[in-house]
């Protein structure tokens, strides 16, 4: 999608395209669930609470 928009140059950035709408969406995807960090900790999380455990 970021290549898109960059081959399209400034018009890839407006609302002339579909590009910065679907954009906008995909990158809202990475907030609208949760943000990617607080995924990110929380699969940290279960991934080393055995080890945490076994101490
Ligand atoms: C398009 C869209 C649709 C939505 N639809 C819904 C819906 O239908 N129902 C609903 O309930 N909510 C909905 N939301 C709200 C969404 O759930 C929240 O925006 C989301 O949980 C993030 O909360 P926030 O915006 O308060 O960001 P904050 O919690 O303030 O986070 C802002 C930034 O702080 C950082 N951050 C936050 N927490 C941590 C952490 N623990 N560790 C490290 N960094 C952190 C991250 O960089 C994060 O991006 C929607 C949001 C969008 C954008």
């Amino acid at each position: 999608m970021d290549y898109a928009i960059q081959v399209h140059g400034a018009l890839g950035v407006t609302d002339d395209t579909i590009l910065a709408a679907y954009y906008r969406h995909e990158r809202a995807a990475r907030i609208y669930d949760g943000a990617d960090e607080v995924h990110k900790s929380r699969l940290a999380r279960r991934i080393l609470k055995p080890y945490r455990e076994n101490r």
